[in-house]
């Protein structure tokens, strides 16, 4: 859909990337489940197969109701091209893998999702990729690792589960002097809040499976960026082959229609739900980059149109309070899932560092008595009173 003035994030998430895909003059994206695709004309397919015409060979490589999801997303981020995966994951690990060569060295944060920080710590430096983890939200730190050179710089804001906060555009700074690519997992933030492509980062990272579909019925994964860069992604997953799949594509396209609608509605419980919990006696901390007390509230204000429906806190009590109150929850599903239109909530032992020790969870400075909370799209007056009366059955 070509309109003059360029759409706004809400009319991209209905409109963007469906016309071409639409047949029959049906107004939604069908899902074509087809592996292969048919020609009559060799001379054609052939075409096709190296790229010179438009079409479709076969499903491990391109597909349409894929292809629509990918340029919806496209849309959403202002990026020239955009490909995508079974999970958030394989885009993760197929696009670091894209680059990477033995000899090579990475910088990011300590706080990244736990899948991300486990191929940082087990399977980068098996390649002999030598990665570099500081402390997030330390930027002189960060700066400084940096300078000393290196390959890529790999972040995440707002981090999953404490919604720590990086500049994008001092550390994509840093990067450009020492010629570094910058990658940013923007899953927590989502499109409608931050476009770390603008700020001159060179690709973007979403989980699709969270905030994108919103209604935690599909997997999937995307990056967006050049298509140079972008290029190269594709190739590497369609031989290695961690591909969409159509049905997920469909699920996902029809989620994202809603997305600034959700996640508006989602921010704005979060924030009273964050205020609420601040006063609340046996909260120990709360984090929520919305918060003025939140350590970086300036930086995501500045790069952020809203600060998002993730949460977290920290129970006073510790592990004891946490299974006391968790349960007694009656609008909330306590499941490893975030983003969906339903609250849910977990301790970060259970969700997004599940694959780490307590040990190491102490290390990244995420207590035992922490619940991450991600705000569904209920009534606001609803979920605060289920908050109260869980809080109120805890008893040490
Ligand atoms: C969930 C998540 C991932 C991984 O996505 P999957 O779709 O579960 O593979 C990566 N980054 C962040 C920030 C996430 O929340």
């Amino acid at each position: 859909m070509e309109a003059k003035k360029p759409m706004s994030e809400g009319t991209k998430s209905v409109w963007a990337g469906e016309k071409e895909y639409l047949v029959h003059g049906a107004t939604q994206v069908p899902v074509v489940h087809s592996v292969a695709y048919n020609y009559d004309d060799i001379d054609v397919w052939y075409e096709v197969a190296i790229g010179k015409r438009k079409g479709h060979i076969y499903g491990r490589n391109t597909n349409p109701t894929v292809q629509a999801f990918e340029d919806k997303v496209k849309a959403l981020e202002h990026a020239e091209a955009a490909t995508s995966f079974s999970t958030g994951m394989a885009a993760i690990s197929n696009s670091l893998l894209t680059f990477l060569v033995p000899g090579d060295k990475i910088v990011s944060i300590k706080d990244t999702y736990g899948g991300t920080n486990k191929i940082f710590s087990e399977f980068l430096p098996r390649l002999n990729i030598d990665v570099t983890l500081v402390e997030t939200g330390n930027h002189e730190e960060m700066e400084k690792e940096i300078a000393k050179g290196c390959k890529l710089v790999y972040l995440e804001t707002p981090t999953n589960p404490t919604v720590k906060i990086t500049d994008i555009e001092q550390i994509t700074k840093a990067a450009k002097a020492v010629g570094a690519l910058v990658f940013v997992d923007n899953t927590f933030a989502t499109p409608i809040n931050q476009n770390p492509l603008r700020e001159g980062v060179d690709l973007v990272i979403h989980s699709a499976t969270k905030f994108l579909g919103g209604h935690a019925d599909a997997l999937g994964g995307v990056v967006c960026g050049s298509a140079e860069l972008v290029t190269k992604i594709y190739h590497y997953r369609e031989i290695n082959g961690a591909t969409m799949d159509p049905m997920a594509a469909y699920l996902l396209l029809r989620g994202m229609k809603t997305l600034k609608l959700r996640v508006e509605k989602q921010q704005e419980n979060a924030l009273k739900i964050a205020q609420f919990l601040s006063t609340h006696e046996k909260v120990e901390q709360v984090y929520y980059p919305g918060l003025e007390t939140h350590k970086h509230h300036d930086i995501a204000k500045k790069q952020m149109n809203g600060f998002g429906g993730m949460l977290s806190f920290a129970l006073k009590g510790e592990l004891e309070a946490v299974r006391q109150f968790l349960p007694k929850l009656q609008l909330a599903h306590r499941a490893a899932n975030l983003g969906a239109v339903e609250t849910t909530v977990g301790p970060a032992r259970t969700t997004s560092h599940v694959e780490n020790s307590a040990e190491e969870r102490a290390a990244l400075g995420i207590p035992e008595g922490l619940v991450r909370y991600s705000a569904g799209i209920e009534d606001i007056d609803d979920l605060i009173c289920d908050l109260q009366q869980a809080l109120a059955a805890i008893d040490l």
